[in-house]
């Protein structure tokens, strides 16, 4: 019997810290649990789930608008916020219910609320003193705000899930996936949304030609793009909105101010100046492959090792995790070839390289542009278009970055990145016969490259 309460205590009950726990109880460990704000973490209760939710909600509208070219008579549809909250929170309560019973049902004994690290074997949890052979930190990561006049009048994505009421006019700040989906949410629910990012184009790191076509197609829908732009202050009116001036051009007087700027690793206060945990400049915990800290018996994994912060990431590490330690499997994380989506509109679907990426690494690639109105539109008399492109390694004809931008983007770029993890060429992507009338044939049926 080990001298420990339990072998394993996880910090944080998020998609990483959840499957870790489940699954090293169901291999053999005894392990406990602690989360001191909602069960299932950040993409269950301030994350994809909400999010996707609230992206449902938004391309109503615009289904109601296409259904007449198709015969439908005109609708005046009425968009009620208050009850798309609160059908919100009953299913986020429902999950909630769901993460309780899977712990519940592994095995593992939760405590709620907050947990810090007493020394590398001890966990405290308000006045109760836990002991543990090994430590998992899965606490994720939290909004980042940059302070400037008047930061304290803005939110972040954690709060507009529960706003009251749809802001008339709304901004939001930042470049990457939070500001492109939530400035799409806004205007498609009919807010006059404004999106202000520092640089030229939004969405660094992803493809450029993905990047300039969504700032096109974005521009088409209820979002006014402002790039080059950097909010020097913000000041609220009497009459609670707020005025919002750049320090270059023209101010802009809107009703919510919300922050996308990235998300910082969430370590502050959970007791690591009590062991010897190291970190990166910015607050990540640095792990090895098996996701050991430089404290050999503490682990972490998840957004909190800021490898790449999407929630099935944090799982397949979880899994990794569980399976060495607890299963006898060793398995290393492989962190190649992981397919994303952005549910911005129309979404954005996207594996492996860049172009730029793939010309840095490869040299001689050969890519693969596809720009079209889908089939649904040419009655709808919306002027969405939506773009494919492939880039292909010249030397191998190994098909090294596949992009999307269009209607179910992430749908179909799931099975696109099947068919890269098993290696497929672009010879393969020819020889496969099409599903017909789809968009998605456009991938089996591009045969000249647009550049080399
Ligand atoms: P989290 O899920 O953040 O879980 C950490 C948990 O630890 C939290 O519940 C926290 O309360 C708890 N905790 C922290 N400190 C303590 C402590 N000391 N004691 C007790 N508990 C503690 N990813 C996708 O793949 N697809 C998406 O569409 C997507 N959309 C997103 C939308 C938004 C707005 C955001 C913010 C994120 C989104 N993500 C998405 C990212 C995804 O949510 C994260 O990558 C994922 O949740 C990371 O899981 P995790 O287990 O590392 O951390
Ligand atoms: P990102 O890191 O993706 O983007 C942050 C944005 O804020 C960038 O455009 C960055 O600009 C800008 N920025 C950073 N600091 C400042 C500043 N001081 N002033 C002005 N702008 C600034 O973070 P997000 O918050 O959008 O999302 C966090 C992570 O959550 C994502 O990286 C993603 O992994 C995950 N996520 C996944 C989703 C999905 O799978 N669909 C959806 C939502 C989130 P620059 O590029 O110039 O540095």
């Amino acid at each position: 019997m080990s001298e420990y309460d339990f072998d394993l205590f996880v910090i944080g009950v998020g998609s990483g810290g959840v499957r870790a726990a489940r699954m090293s109880s169901t291999y053999g460990a005894r392990v406990a649990t602690a989360e001191d704000k909602f069960m299932g973490g950040t993409c269950v209760n301030v994350g994809c789930v909400p999010k996707k939710l609230m992206v449902y909600a938004s391309h109503f509208h615009e289904d109601y608008a296409n259904a007449e070219g198709f015969g439908w008579s005109e609708v005046k549809p009425e968009f009620d916020w208050p009850k798309l909250i609160e059908n919100k929170n009953k299913e986020i309560r429902r999950l909630n219910g769901i993460y309780q019973g899977l712990l519940d049902n592994a095995g593992v004994t939760h405590f709620d609320g907050r947990a810090r690290i007493v020394d590398a074997h001890h966990i405290s949890i308000g006045d109760k003193v836990i002991s543990t052979e090994s430590i998992l930190i899965a606490t994720g990561g939290w909004p980042v705000v940059p302070e400037f006049p008047g930061s304290e009048h803005v939110i972040t994505s954690n709060e507009a899930f529960f706003l009251e009421q749809l802001p008339k006019r709304s901004l939001v700040v930042g470049g990457g996936y939070i500001a492109v989906e939530f400035a799409g949410i806004f205007g498609g629910l009919g807010s006059q949304s404004h999106l202000s990012y520092r640089g030229p184009l939004f969405l660094r790191g992803f493809d450029s030609d993905v990047r300039e076509f969504v700032a096109e197609e974005l521009g088409k829908k209820n979002v006014q793009l402002h790039f080059n732009s950097n909010v020097e202050r913000i000041e609220k009116n009497p009459d609670g909105s707020l005025k919002v001036s750049f320090k270059q051009g023209e101010p802009l007087e809107v009703d919510l101010v919300m922050y996308a700027t990235g998300r910082k690793p969430a370590v502050d206060d959970i007791g690591l100046e009590n062991v010897n945990v190291a970190l990166q400049e910015n607050g990540a915990v640095i792990v090895d492959e098996q996701f050991r800290t430089s404290e050999p018996n503490i682990f972490a994994l998840g957004d909190v090792t800021d490898k790449i912060q999407l929630t099935p990431v944090a799982i397949k590490e979880a899994m990794a995790f569980a399976q060495t330690q607890y299963l006898g499997k060793p398995t290393v994380m492989d962190y190649d070839g992981i397919a994303t989506a952005v549910f911005c509109q129309p979404n954005i679907g996207t594996v492996g390289l860049s172009e730029e990426q793939a010309r840095e690494k490869y040299g001689e690639v050969d890519v693969y542009l596809s720009s079209f109105k889908a089939m649904k539109h040419t009655l709808s008399g919306s002027d969405e278009r939506s773009m494919m492109k492939i880039i292909v390694d010249r030397e191998s004809d190994r098909v090294v970055g596949v992009h999307m931008v269009g209607a179910e983007a992430g749908e179909i770029i799931q099975g696109i990145a099947i068919a890269m993890k098993a290696g497929a060429t672009k010879a393969v992507f020819d020889a496969t016969v099409g599903i017909h009338p789809t968009s998605a044939e456009e991938f089996v049926t591009m045969r000249e490259p647009v550049a080399s």
